[in-house]
């Protein structure tokens, strides 16, 4: 029987072509995810028997327990870059090799965290959809130019942030343990931070590209909102868990800080009624920083050939 690769995310179908033809060289047969949306645990679990060796993944879940019952499965490929979706750890347990999709995605995400600090800054959706409704009422914003701009997480994400911010005429310090890169902040004249608290009570923008670890789930919390100022705008193009959702809401209905506009959230799509996402001072999109041409485009090539990389690997230990 050939060996089969199940294919998770939705947008892989735009640009697939290419990488079917690549895995179906390789000689693998594909099953593809034709819900239309993420897959269950129970539906991967149900498409992933039968001599499946390969998921390429997108945000769909893959805990323990479906690891443990995906009996053939030999390699994961995240298409994407965040791996809180995947038990990794049991991955390694059971020897399922695991790799993402490094820097495919930083460029689109960096730009939507910057279409959301505009947005914010000049209440956009707002105003827009006032128009839309044949209003013409004007609220005031303010300017990025000469704000101090806190980039948490200096990773690829970060980084091409930090360049664009740089680029508006911003005031950019990267909060990040275990940053190194010394040239990059000489090159675009970046500050370093070793205090988080410190960054927080600076910022006037604050944007989040951290992954969401055991470690850093719930780093935006009441304590750590209170040390921001109160014109302060929170971004999150990270991951939901990043951010204590009933901390935040408290601190937007109370003008603790001025607004915060995501493009991921705890539930995706969030709970009908959820106060959060009714506060006028709060935008949310719908996870689309990744979702561009181009690296949809990058994510299903270099997933596609991660995936066959660690297949071929394991074939050669076999
Ligand atoms: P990356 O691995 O290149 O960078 C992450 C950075 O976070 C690293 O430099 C790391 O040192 C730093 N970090 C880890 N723990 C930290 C902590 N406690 N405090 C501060 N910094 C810490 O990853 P990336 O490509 O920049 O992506 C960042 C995150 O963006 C991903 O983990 C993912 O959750 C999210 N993401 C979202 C979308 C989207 O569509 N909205 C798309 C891609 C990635």
């Amino acid at each position: 029987m050939a060996e089969k690769v199940l294919i998770t995310p939705k947008s892989f179908k735009n640009y697939k072509l290419k990488a079917h033809k690549l895995l179906h060289e390789h000689g693998y047969e594909i099953i593809e995810n034709n819900y239309g949306r993420t897959m269950t645990e129970e539906e991967i679990i149900a498409a992933a028997q039968d001599n499946v060796v390969g998921i390429i993944i997108g945000v769909d879940p893959l805990p323990s327990h479906v690891l443990e019952q995906c009996k053939s499965l030999r390699a994961i490929s995240k298409y994407g870059v965040g791996m809180d979706n995947i038990d990794l750890k049991r991955a390694e347990e059971l020897g399922i090799l695991v790799q993402n999709a490094v820097g495919t995605n930083s460029i689109s995400v960096a730009e939507h965290a910057i279409a959301l600090m505009f947005a914010s800054a000049r209440h956009i959706p707002a105003v827009a959809s006032g128009v839309k409704a044949y209003g013409w009422e004007r609220t005031i914003g303010f300017e990025l130019t000469n704000k101090n701009a806190g980039v948490i997480g200096g990773g690829q994400i970060g980084k091409e942030v930090a360049k664009r911010a740089v680029g508006l005429g911003m005031k950019v310090t990267i909060y990040d343990p275990y940053f190194k890169d010394q040239a990059f902040l000489d090159t675009y004249n970046v500050k370093r931070e070793e205090s988080l608290e410190e960054v927080l009570r600076q910022s006037d923008i604050l944007s989040l590209h951290l992954p969401a670890t055991e470690d850093t789930k719930g780093l935006i919390n009441a304590q750590t909102l209170s040390w921001m100022k109160p014109t302060a705008v929170l971004i999150n193009t990270s991951r939901g868990e990043l951010v204590d959702e009933a901390a935040l809401y408290d601190a937007l209905a109370h003008n603790k800080i001025a607004a915060a506009a995501q493009d991921v959230y705890s539930s995706e799509p969030p709970q009908q009624g959820d106060p959060l996402v009714a506060l006028p001072n709060f935008i949310l999109t719908p996870h689309i920083g990744a979702y561009t041409h181009e690296a949809v485009e990058r994510m299903a090539i270099v997933s596609t050939e991660n995936l066959l990389s660690m297949l071929s690997q394991k074939d050669d230990s076999q």
